[in-house]
């Protein structure tokens, strides 16, 4: 038994540990040791495996450069043709790992199915016939179908008399056609069980084993497991004879790829945190974590009127149109997917920027299923988990499971998100400038309207160009002026300050939510933060327009780009409107009075 600690080629780091059986290893250890992970020179890449040029230019051209640990480790063996049972996440690039010796060893002559692949979910299926499909691009006369339950049967039937090689497959739908007579096994080489603890989780490890009961006598049976139940050791102990095994620790979940960040909220506060999260922090795609089906549902709504394109994924969306849902976002016609756990599983959409964890998920394990939604194939990441005051203990778990702390954020405030926004404008302008939307006979025709209302009002160009700017902004606001009320909650007595712990957000020292005390009335007035307003600046304005003691002035909240203040009642109409003409600092006080 061999331990390294090797790079994983995907920029994160594993521990892979390489057990070659001690039975067979005359014959079948690698032709390298098994240190082999660790040692081979950078440029030798999947050409020492020995395979076909057509399999190398698929790959080159897909971007695969290196064999990740996994795959070093597996497919010298599975060329042999040796069982194999590999203890290796999603992510590690075990698909490769088992389809690149399968296809190499494929009779392309032959039409009967000689490869078997048995997965969880009709997601999974789909990704695995599609992986099959781009690595066999340049083989010619390969077949690859997914068969899963909620699709056509006869459709299937109609595939399988054409002939296929490779059947990548649910449980449930190839015991189906196995029964009824339409799936022949009887030229199988190899059965791939992938992510088999998921299929004894969903309850498919009996038809599981019914398949492998009617498999050739020779055959070859590879079992892949993110863990190792008892159940799936004796599955393979049964089924698999002599088998490789190789075990991949993906350690810290892929720590250097995602930052991961956690942000205190109260529950009721949630839906408005998340519009500010993804204001901020949104970008490319976005997975939306959610624990109930209900939950997804009340998300996607909300985001939906915030004019988010927001598509769900749960249990009780059909198949047909997940596969569409999931078409969608990795082609970017939507950005935003909320799900749940089960119905995200094994979902590989290479865009995806950051992960929301909405609500905490049931354990550390789904914690780190979900974060690893981001940073695939070598991309960087971020995941951000919101808990509720008393879901703050899980986090340690959590931190341990995956390796690391997990920083504190702050729900990102107006001033942030109103930089943004300006950013992005720029951004747009710039990039409208440098690639026109519109043909040559469009901004011919876009030209000769800014000409003639130039010359009808007398305008400068400059004028034109921020009318032109505003109108874009399609009546939504620019500027976000929304109450940031909120309030981190403080830290549980004799619990320890966390470094870059939750702190009160800037200018909510006070809770905004607390109304004004006995005989006074609130107000608002337009000056924040942001301008760099103090609140002896407010006292010192007020007092002297208003006649008022400094003492008779009450609570003074101040926030990014407003600040609250608590002033007796009855105020006469005529000081209220000396107040209205108030500047402070230069800029005009605005002042208005908060409705109770
Ligand atoms: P998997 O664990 O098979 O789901 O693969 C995870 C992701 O890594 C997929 O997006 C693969 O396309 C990608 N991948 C697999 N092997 C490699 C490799 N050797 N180099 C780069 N990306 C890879």
């Amino acid at each position: 038994m061999t331990d390294l600690l090797a790079d994983g080629g995907f920029g994160c780091s594993v521990d892979l540990e390489l057990r070659v059986d001690t039975v067979a290893e005359t014959e079948t250890t690698p032709v390298e040791e098994p240190s082999v992970t660790a040692d081979v020179p950078a440029a030798s890449g999947f050409a020492r495996f020995g395979l076909g040029s057509e399999l190398l230019q698929a790959l080159a051209a897909i971007g695969y450069e290196e064999p990740s640990p996994i795959q070093a480790a597996a497919i010298p063996e599975l060329l042999l043709g040796r069982d194999l049972v590999g203890q290796a996440q999603t992510g590690t690039g075990k698909t490769a790992a088992f389809a690149l010796p399968m296809l190499a060893a494929l009779d392309r002559e032959q039409r009967k199915p000689q490869v078997l692949v048995l997965a969880p979910t009709r997601e999974l299926a789909l990704q695995v016939a599609e992986a099959f499909n781009s690595y066999s691009t340049h083989l010619s006369g390969v077949r690859t179908l997914a068969i899963y339950g909620g699709a056509d049967f006869r459709d299937q039937i109609h595939h399988l008399k054409r002939g296929v090689q490779i059947v990548v497959g649910t449980p449930g739908r190839v015991m189906d056609h196995m029964r009824q007579g339409t799936l022949d096994l009887s030229a199988l080489r190899t059965l791939v069980l992938d992510e088999a603890d998921e299929m004894l989780r969903m309850g498919f490890i009996d038809d599981v084993e019914w398949v492998l009961e009617q498999l050739p006598k020779q055959r070859q049976v590879v079992l892949f497991s993110a863990t190792m139940p008892a159940e799936i050791r004796r599955i393979s102990q049964k089924y698999l004879s002599s088998p490789a095994e190789i075990t991949i620790r993906q350690k810290a979940a892929d720590a250097g790829r995602i930052r991961q960040r956690f942000l205190t909220v109260n529950a009721p506060q949630k839906l408005a945190a998340l519009e500010r999260v993804l204001e901020a922090e949104g970008g490319e795609g976005v997975i939306i974590f959610a624990r109930t089906k209900a939950i997804t549902l009340t998300i996607a709504e909300s985001l939906e009127r915030h004019g988010h394109d927001v598509a769900v994924l749960n249990g009780d969306v059909p198949q047909a149109q997940r596969e569409r849902t999931i078409d969608r976002l990795r082609s970017g016609q939507v950005d935003v997917l909320v799900a749940t756990d089960v119905a995200a599983r094994g979902l590989d959409v290479e865009r995806i920027g950051l992960v929301v964890n909405y609500d905490v998920p049931f354990d550390s394990e789904a914690y780190v299923h979900r974060i690893g939604r981001t940073g695939r194939a070598g991309r960087s990441g971020e995941a951000i988990l919101f808990l509720t005051p008393r879901e703050r203990r899980f986090l340690h778990g959590l931190e341990r499971a995956v390796g690391r702390p997990i920083e504190a954020m702050e729900v990102p405030s107006n001033a942030t998100i109103n930089q943004n926004r300006l950013d992005r404008l720029r951004q747009r302008l710039t990039a409208g400038l440098q690639t026109p939307a519109t043909n040559a006979e469009e901004r011919a025709l876009l030209s000769e309207i800014v000409q003639r209302v130039a010359q009808e009002q007398g305008c400068s160009s400059e004028a034109l160009a921020l009318a032109a700017l505003e109108l874009s902004l399609a009546g939504r606001p620019l500027l976000l002026q929304a109450e940031e009320t909120f309030t981190v909650p403080r830290q549980a007595p004799g619990q320890a300050e966390r470094q870059g712990g939750a702190r009160p957000v800037r200018g909510e020292r006070e809770r905004a939510s607390r109304p004004p005390e006995g005989n006074m009335e609130r107000f608002r007035i337009e000056l924040g933060w942001r301008d760099r307003v103090k609140p002896g600046n407010i006292v010192g304005a007020i007092a002297n327009e208003t006649g008022l003691n400094g003492k008779s002035i009450g609570r003074i909240q101040i926030f990014d780009t407003h600040s609250m203040v608590d002033l007796p009642q009855g105020m006469p109409p005529e000081v209220f409107e000396g107040l209205r003409q108030l500047r402070v600092l230069n800029k005009p006080l605005q002042i208005s009075r908060v409705q109770a």
